[in-house]
């Protein structure tokens, strides 16, 4: 038994696997064929939207809103520091961020092998601005046949008021997609002014024109090409799928022979399925495949077929879902199973991981304690016979409020702090304290002792200490 679904074979001289060649063999250097996609409209469309949209608004929202006092999201690069709503993370956070990327490449594999490419068809950004590119392409330029008629006559005035149309509407969306994601490491607010007084730096200038040239170009012009070519996920899918994977698959028991037919003759005894081979499926497949020839590395499980060829199906007045999504095993009249070692697997590592995550997060110490002995001066003797060590505390508040702090020291009795005890420290900043801690030689236990600093709020509800060593003079 195969535990792997087998994708389209691109040799031209093998059978597909609904029974005919392939029309054409797979070239990386072939001519690029423009592709016009019809619109369809119909459940799964209506389903991307409510999947799209909250994306869309979110991304373009939420360098907008204000959280206590500042932007809820922003990627300060240049300090270092991340703040997300409530939490700031610093480099010492690094191994959360790399924990954050296993949970969410489990979490890949964990959808992947259950629903398959559901993120590629709903969620994935090439996906959604290709999408509101197209509806832009369709605005101004018509329909598909509209716009293949358009395309094939010569430059006219209509022509070339409807191309800048489109291209108008195309930069306006890549330089608004720009600017917010730019927003996300400069705050928003600070660029719209420094925009509007030619006040840019460099670098805001660079990045604003490459991410702009970057959706205009990846969602206006390269489109199912990035998916096909630049994608990687598209080429290791195949290697979490299995035979219970959902996949918008066409059902060739069913469809086949294909054939047109009238309405409302008996096709059976022509012996032909159910599929009239309108072509409509491919015409609205934004890759440009045919899914009759089986599943391919470039389906985007965006089920656009699915929705052409159900209002095919209920004009002809047959039953819905000669494509379907459905699974390999379900496709071969074989009960599959939606529990299967392989996803159990990736769910109990991905609902550990995140366990673990959501309570190093939850048990998070916004407080951090770097000790610095004086190097100089080992220990020195004071006019009242004291034996005294110096340090530098450097203490960093890595919660989003000032916040003040108490110093103590422990380790042995009677040792005492010369210095400011009481300390504030802004949100985000370092404060370096020199503190002097003396001791009457008499109780000195040894040349060499361990002690402790302590760093509590007020409230003594955040406490952290960290250890160093006392030095004095040989015990006579
Ligand atoms: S074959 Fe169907 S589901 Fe796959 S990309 Fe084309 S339209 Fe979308
Ligand atoms: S839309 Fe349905 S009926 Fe038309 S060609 Fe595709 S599979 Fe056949």
């Amino acid at each position: 038994m195969m535990d792997k679904i087998p994708v389209k074979n691109t040799d031209p001289t093998e059978p597909s696997s609904v029974g005919q060649a392939h029309p054409e063999s797979f070239n990386l250097y072939q001519k690029h064929e423009k592709i016009y996609t019809r619109k369809i409209e119909g459940f799964y469309q209506r389903l991307r939207l409510f999947t799209g949209w909250p994306l869309l608004i979110g991304y373009f929202a939420l360098p907008w809103i204000s959280w206590d006092g500042r932007q809820s999201v922003l990627f300060d690069l240049p300090n270092r520091q991340f703040y997300i709503f409530d939490i700031t993370f610093w480099p010492q956070d690094f191994m959360l961020l790399a924990w954050l990327l296993i949970i969410a490449a489990f979490g890949l594999f964990f959808v992947t092998t259950w629903l398959g490419r559901i993120w590629c068809g709903y969620t994935c950004p090439q996906t959604v601005w290709t999408s509101i590119f197209m509806w832009a392409e369709q605005i101004t330029e018509g329909d598909r046949n509209a716009r293949v008629k358009l395309d094939r006559l010569p430059w006219s005035i209509n022509k070339v008021v409807r191309k800048t149309l489109k291209h108008g509407i195309w930069l306006g969306v890549s330089l608004l997609t720009a600017f917010s994601f730019v927003g996300y490491f400069t705050p928003i607010k600070e660029l719209v002014t420094n925009m509007f007084v030619f006040a840019l730096g460099p670098w805001e200038i660079f990045w604003l024109l490459f991410f702009t040239i970057a959706t205009y170009g990846n969602a206006g012009w390269l489109r199912e090409q990035v998916c096909m070519y630049m994608c990687p996920y598209a080429r290791f899918q195949a290697a979490m799928f299995d035979q219970d994977t959902l996949i918008v698959s066409y059902d060739p028991k069913r469809g086949e022979n294909r054939g047109s037919r009238k309405k409302g003759v008996d096709y059976r005894e022509k012996g032909l399925g159910d599929c009239i081979d309108c072509q409509l499926c491919v015409q609205v497949c934004p890759t440009g495949i045919d899914i009759r020839d089986g599943l391919q590395y470039e389906c985007i499980n965006c089920a656009l077929c699915i929705d052409a060829c159900n209002s095919m199906m209920d004009k002809m007045e047959y039953p819905r879902g000669l494509i379907r999504y459905t699974t390999e095993h379900k496709l071969e009249h074989e009960s599959g199973s939606i529990l299967r070692p392989k996803l159990i697997g990736y769910g109990l590592a991905l609902m550990l991981m995140t366990l673990m995550f959501a309570y190093t997060i939850s048990t998070r110490t916004p407080l951090e304690l770097d000790i610095i002995r004086d190097r100089n001066q080992l220990y020195r003797e004071t006019a009242e016979g004291l034996v005294e060590n110096t340090y530098t505390l450097k203490v960093l508040n890595m919660s989003q409020q000032s916040m003040r702090y108490r110093i103590s020291v422990q380790g042995m009795e009677e040792l005492k702090i010369k210095g400011k005890t009481e300390i504030e420290v802004s949100a985000g900043e370092i404060l370096a304290i020199p503190l002097r801690v003396e001791i009457d030689p008499a109780l000195l236990e040894n040349i060499n002792v361990p002690i402790e600093f302590s760093v509590t709020t007020l409230d003594q509800s955040i406490k952290v200490s960290e250890q160093t060593r006392f030095l004095g003079p040989q015990i006579r």
